[in-house]
């Protein structure tokens, strides 16, 4: 009982199943292949395309390798993010790709922003998708600015402010009594019953493209090098496979001479793409975790996370929640750089790797930061909680500093 289906978009890229290779055309309301696999847009191998480098604002400098034109670019701005270099130690330079500063506070905005020029482009006014928030509040945000209609469904599970952060918006939410995955199915019959874009992480073969513009800023940032390791917090392994895309297409184009080495970073609580490699590592599934954002039991991009690794000789971690809130509080104190528990995962592997003798001297290691602190203020909230600071009247203000005038 359809009542005013829109029509059917016609093609805007050539597409591939990442599962059985079978070609076929992209649209805004592209779904999985019918074999089950996801799909993703076959890159542009024309060199000459990625000389016309446009002076558009944010990932939209890079338009001539995405499937839309920059006519289409939101007005939030969106990606040219800084490159931090944190500290070189023991000969190894850690850096921050510091994606917080995106309209919504995380890297999904990228992914939203191409998402929503496809469905602008092709005249598509809703956009539906499951989310555990981040993505959700992304293109809450992204698809306010381009005044389209936004509806999502997310776990009950989400944390508040993230949850706050999508109504804030005005985006239509509904919480499903369940998991992810089947936040995931109830956002994909909506969509194809509304005739709308459905976004959701891996099944949206354009999030895919938002994301590797990542990689593109990383190479710039090195003056068209890439480092030598790439720490990703992987829950549907979305952006993992994005990196993977991003730099293998500058690869690929002559522009940079060699990949980086991928690290998916996972918990515990959810290790599925980092058991596709080592059965043995630790399985606690189900158990809950700090870092809700990669808390994934069924990853929507799976195959393709496992075929990123595999192309740059990449590694997966399982890190615990106690090394995440050490690192969160680290690149908070350290560094200056607030970040939410599934971010601050990449630190905490880091970490790991570093203690293990991973990185050799000279190695250049960028971690990504995917999330802002204040979306989910639970592991500092938690730390301090227990500390009532005694309050001190304005005229005692001497009481304040030690016995030899410094402060206390
Ligand atoms: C979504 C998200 C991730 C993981 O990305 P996937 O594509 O799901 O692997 C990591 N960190 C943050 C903050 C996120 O929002
Ligand atoms: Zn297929």
């Amino acid at each position: 009982m359809t009542a005013h289906r829109p029509p059917l978009s016609s093609p805007l890229a050539r597409g591939q199943c990442l599962l059985c290779g079978a070609a076929c055309a992209l649209t805004a309301r592209s779904e999985t292949c019918a074999c089950g696999g996801n799909l993703a847009v076959r890159p542009d191998t024309d060199a000459a395309t990625f000389h016309r480098m446009s002076d558009a604002p944010g990932l939209w400098r890079y338009a001539a390798l995405l499937p839309v034109g920059a006519e289409y670019a939101g007005k939030l701005k969106v990606g040219w993010t800084p490159l931090l270099h944190l500290e070189t130690s023991g000969g190894v330079a850690l850096h921050l790709k510091d994606d917080t500063r995106n309209p919504s506070g995380s890297l999904k905005d990228r992914a939203s922003e191409v998402a929503v020029a496809v469905a602008v482009a092709q005249g598509i006014d809703t956009l539906v998708m499951a989310s555990t928030g981040n993505a959700a509040a992304s293109l809450s945000a992204i698809g306010a600015a381009a005044g389209r209609r936004v509806i999502v469904t997310v776990p009950a599970t989400v944390p508040p402010a993230k949850l706050a952060q999508i109504r804030a918006y005005g985006a239509r939410v509904h919480k499903i009594a369940g998991s992810y995955a089947e936040a995931c199915g109830v956002a994909a019959r909506i969509a194809r019953e509304i005739g709308a874009m459905n976004r959701t992480t891996g099944l949206n073969p354009f999030t895919r493209e938002g994301k590797k513009t990542c990689a593109f800023e990383i190479a710039e940032q090195l003056d068209w090098e890439a480092p030598d390791w790439v720490i990703v917090p992987t829950g549907d392994g979305n952006i993992l496979s994005a990196m993977a895309k991003g730099f293998a297409e500058l690869q690929a184009l002559g522009v940079i001479a060699r990949l980086p080495q991928l690290v998916a970073v996972q918990t515990a609580a959810a290790p599925i793409i980092a058991r596709a490699f080592d059965p043995a590592l630790p399985d606690a599934s189900g158990q809950g975790t700090i870092a809700d954002s990669i808390d994934v039991a069924e990853p929507q991009d799976f195959h393709a996370a496992v075929m990123a690794l595999r192309a740059t000789g990449g590694v997966a971690v399982v890190v615990g929640d106690a090394e995440i809130r050490a690192s969160v509080l680290t690149m908070a104190a350290r560094h200056g750089v607030f970040l939410e528990p599934s971010s601050a995962a990449a630190h905490a592997a880091f970490v790991r790797l570093a203690g293990e003798g991973v990185f050799a001297r000279g190695a250049r290691v960028v971690l990504l930061g995917t999330g802002t602190g204040l979306k989910d203020p639970r592991p500092v909230l938690e730390a301090f909680a227990t500390e009532t600071l005694p309050e001190t009247r304005p005229e005692e203000w001497r009481q304040l500093l030690d016995p030899v005038g410094e402060p206390a």
